[in-house]
C-alpha cells in the first residue's frame, strides 16, 4: 500500500492567511496557534474545496477574537519577562536583570539578604533594590526567561516547603507522604488528606516567608482536619497563631496586581 501523503496549501480569506491541511482524518479542523495567531485547517483528502472554505468563513469572527486572545499574550509575555521588570521574590520586589549566555540558562539572585550589591545605582531602581539575574542563550525571548525564572522559582519554594514540613512534622505529629509544586489557578495550595499529598501553588515563590509556613501549616493541618469547620480554627489558632493576618494578606490578591485570578487557601 502507498502511504499517502499530506497535502499542505495556504489560502487567504478575509485577509487571512489560512494553511489547509489534507490528511486521513475525518473531521475538519480549524486551529488558532501561538505566538503570531496562525491558523490551520485539517480537512479530510478528498472533502470539497467549497466546503472547506465555506467552513472557514463561517468562523470568521472566532478567528480574530482567538487571533487578538494570542497576541495579547504575547505581548503580555513580552512586557512581563523583558529586562528591567519588577518581579516579587519571597515577599519582596526584584528587578529582572536580563543576560545572554552561550552556556547554560541560570539565575543568580543579588540584592539585600543575599549578598549586597549596588550596582551603578540606576537612580531609577529602588534604594537597595535586590536583583534576579537572569541569564538566557537569547534575552529577546521572553519564554526562554520564563523558563529560567520558573525553574529557579519551583527549586527555591521545593527547598523551603521541604524545609518547614520537616520543621512541623513533629510538631503536628503528622506525615507528609509526597510533596508536589505545580501552576495553580485558583488555589494556593491543597491537601489530600487520604493519600497525604501537599500540592503548593508555583506562584508562592513571589510570597513572604511568612506566608509560606502559614501556607504549610494550613495544608499539614489539613492531616489532622481535612475541612474549614472550628475544629480546624482551633488547630491553626494553637499551632500558627496571628493566622487569619497573614490569611488576609495572601488572599488580598497578587502582589504583582497583574492580571491574576484571585486564589483561596484551600
Ligand atoms: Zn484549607
Amino acid at each position: 500500500m502507498k502511504i499517502q501523503q499530506m497535502k499542505i496549501h495556504e489560502i487567504e480569506i478575509h485577509e487571512i492567511q489560512i494553511q489547509i491541511i489534507r490528511k486521513p482524518v475525518k473531521n475538519l479542523r480549524l486551529s488558532v496557534h501561538p505566538p503570531d495567531g496562525r491558523v490551520r485547517v485539517s480537512a479530510p483528502l478528498f472533502m470539497s474545496y467549497k466546503k472547506i472554505t465555506g467552513f472557514v468563513e463561517s468562523r470568521i469572527s472566532w478567528i480574530r477574537q482567538h487571533q487578538e486572545r494570542i497576541r495579547n499574550r504575547a505581548r503580555e509575555t513580552e512586557l512581563v519577562y523583558a529586562h528591567g521588570q519588577t518581579h516579587f521574590f519571597q515577599g519582596q520586589p526584584v528587578l529582572l536583570n536580563v543576560e545572554k549566555t552561550t552556556g547554560s540558562h541560570s539565575l543568580i539572585v543579588q540584592g539585600d539578604e543575599f549578598c549586597h550589591q549596588s550596582e551603578n545605582g540606576n537612580p531609577a531602581d529602588p534604594p537597595n533594590s535586590a536583583s534576579l539575574q537572569v541569564r538566557v542563550r537569547n534575552p529577546q525571548n521572553p519564554e526562554q526567561v520564563q523558563r529560567a525564572l520558573e525553574k529557579f522559582f519551583r527549586m527555591h519554594l521545593t527547598e523551603q516547603v521541604q524545609k518547614l514540613i520537616a520543621r512541623y512534622e513533629p510538631i503536628l505529629g503528622v506525615r507528609v507522604k509526597d510533596l508536589g509544586i505545580k501552576k495553580m489557578r485558583t488555589r494556593w495550595g491543597t491537601c489530600n488528606y487520604r493519600t497525604g499529598k501537599i500540592w503548593i501553588s508555583l506562584e508562592m515563590a513571589k510570597k513572604s516567608p511568612r506566608c509560606l509556613e502559614y501556607l504549610v501549616v494550613h495544608e499539614m493541618v489539613h492531616l489532622l482536619e481535612p475541612s474549614h469547620n472550628a475544629r480546624f480554627k482551633a488547630l491553626l489558632d494553637r499551632y500558627f497563631p496571628g493566622w487569619r493576618e497573614v490569611q488576609k494578606e495572601l488572599n488580598g490578591g497578587d502582589p504583582n496586581g497583574s492580571l491574576e485570578w484571585v486564589r483561596k487557601v484551600d
